[in-house]
């Protein structure tokens, strides 16, 4: 068995891929009607969602946001932003002086490990001091009046009820952030106070923003058509402009002047009550299972990815298993049990089985971005993955072992770029607009060139409608800059 087909890949150097490899792959392959199943499944969660707020039986928050205004190129004013819970933790100053002049200014802040499970007034008070440094760093307190109050937006990636665009209740960590004492508070409130415990920091929190709504506002102040704003990450999530008709839950104004208003989906969380079972692997529930969050975040489990790391010490230690990566290490696992991958590993290099057993046993030591590159490894002898595969500590890897990881790659890979398309599908076609413009942030959509391909591919099938994907470079940041001008502009024409 595995001698033979192991020579005959070997003579052939083109891999037939024995039945075995087939058999393991097989379920993650999928087809364009399991894809609109999935498409009827969001698009009833999200009606759901919509009428009340019954986490017992609904699997998507549907949060309103208070955000019912497009930019109109008005804006103007200089704004601090926190950005947390994507791929990084940054501090941006952003200078608005009308459409298409935005000037951001920001530094990336490392948050040692220990502060994302720890006490979360800890990890408040670390943010202030990052602040703190920001500010003294590029002297944006010089010149100021002894009054002046920086106004700051919070671009804050995890799920919060919204009750104005200043207070903000966390329901829950995701993407590996565990914090005690945060759960059930207002974040502005916790930021707010972490802020003003420094004496020396004049900063007013003057509004919560999720990341796809930052996305969204800023890809709408350059292009009319934008009515959805998507994260595909660290973690994943759409929001979209929904007309309040539609909104039987909202218990805020409603009047003449305020038609619509932005919801934030929380789609990650589709599948909490089975809705995916029907294209859920044995991986996947693995992989959930020893989640620090299991059954949560269903949908996000099988799509996105860290896709990278910058050392051992930053914000996503290396255990934390975020999740495309992760899917094909266990992949990889199953087939090393099955003799198909390494055969006769551990005779060949014994010296070297310890880092090997390392990397079979450690969670999260695949990276997205090892997907990324092994998958679009276009040499003729993989030497890219070899290279890859050496790097995380499988040394001296075959041709045939390469070629078979290049081929698990490409079809998880493929299928987190289908079932992105089909759920963003299901929020473009509910857009009433004959053309939509959908901005997208994240690094799997920035990185991750064929996965962008496969994606776009997917969507022109799911979507009649006219549409395009557009990069929303900085997006999360400059559009919750945005929201705060619109924001101090509403406050000023109220007092005037
Ligand atoms: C969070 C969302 C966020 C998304 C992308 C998810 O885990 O629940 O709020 O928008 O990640 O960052
Ligand atoms: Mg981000």
């Amino acid at each position: 068995g595995a001698y033979y087909i192991h020579h005959r890949m070997q003579s052939s150097r083109r891999v037939i891929l024995q039945d075995e490899v087939k058999h393991v792959l097989e379920p993650f392959e999928l087809s364009d009607e399991q894809l609109r199943r999935v498409m009827a499944n969001l698009n009833t969660q999200m009606t759901n969602g919509l009428k009340s707020n019954d986490s017992e039986n609904n699997d998507l928050a549907m949060f309103p946001t208070f955000v019912n205004f497009r930019p109109n190129g008005q804006e103007s004013g200089e704004y601090l932003v926190v950005d947390l819970g994507g791929s990084n933790f940054r501090v941006s100053h952003v200078n608005i002086e009308g459409r298409n002049r935005l000037r951001l200014k920001n530094k990336i802040f490392l948050i040692p490990h220990s502060l994302l499970l720890g006490e979360g007034e800890k990890l408040f008070d670390y943010i202030a001091e990052c602040l703190q440094r920001f500010i003294d760093d590029n002297g944006l307190a010089t010149h100021k009046r002894a009054d002046y109050k920086f106004d700051l937006a919070f671009t804050f990636s995890f799920p919060c009820t919204q009750t104005s665009l200043s207070q903000a209740t966390l329901v829950s960590w995701t993407k590996g952030f565990s914090c005690t004492g945060v759960v059930g508070n207002d974040v502005v409130l916790l930021l707010q106070n972490a802020i003003d415990r420094r004496k020396t920091l004049q900063i007013q929190v003057v509004a919560l923003v999720n990341d796809t709504v930052g996305t969204l506002m800023a890809c709408s102040s350059l292009y009319r058509d934008c009515r959805v704003g998507v994260i595909l990450g660290t973690g994943t999530n759409a929001c979209y402009f929904e007309n309040l008709d539609n909104v039987p839950k909202w218990a805020g104004e409603r009047n003449q002047s305020t038609k619509q208003i932005v919801i934030n989906t929380e789609w990650g969380a589709l599948g909490k009550h089975g809705c995916l079972d029907f294209i859920r692997t044995k991986i996947d529930r693995e992989l959930d299972e020893s989640s620090l969050t299991p059954n949560q975040q269903i949908f996000e489990k099988m799509i996105s990815g860290k896709t990278f790391y910058i050392c051992k010490l930053v914000i996503f230690k290396r255990n934390l298993a975020l999740y495309l990566g992760e899917i094909v290490r266990l992949i990889i696992i199953d087939l090393v049990r099955s003799s198909i991958l390494f055969p006769d590993r551990m005779q060949k290099a014994p010296s070297r089985g310890r880092d090997y057993n390392i990397f079979l046993s450690l969670r999260g030591s695949f990276y997205a971005k090892h997907v990324a590159d092994i998958e679009c490894d276009k040499t003729e002898d993989l030497s890219v993955t070899a290279s890859i595969l050496t790097s995380i500590g499988i040394y001296d890897p075959s041709y045939d072992d390469c070629y078979i990881i290049r081929e698990v790659c490409k079809t998880v890979s493929l299928r987190a770029a289908k079932l992105a398309a089909a759920v963003i599908a299901v929020v473009v076609n509910r857009v009433n607009m004959p053309s939509v413009t959908v901005g997208v942030d994240g690094t799997l959509f920035r990185h991750h060139a064929r996965f962008r391909k496969n994606l776009i591919r997917t969507m022109s099938r799911l979507v009649p409608r006219t549409h395009r994907l557009v990069l929303s470079e900085d997006g999360s940041s400059k559009g919750s800059a945005l929201v705060a001008a619109v924001n101090r502009h509403n406050q000023e024409t109220l007092t005037s």
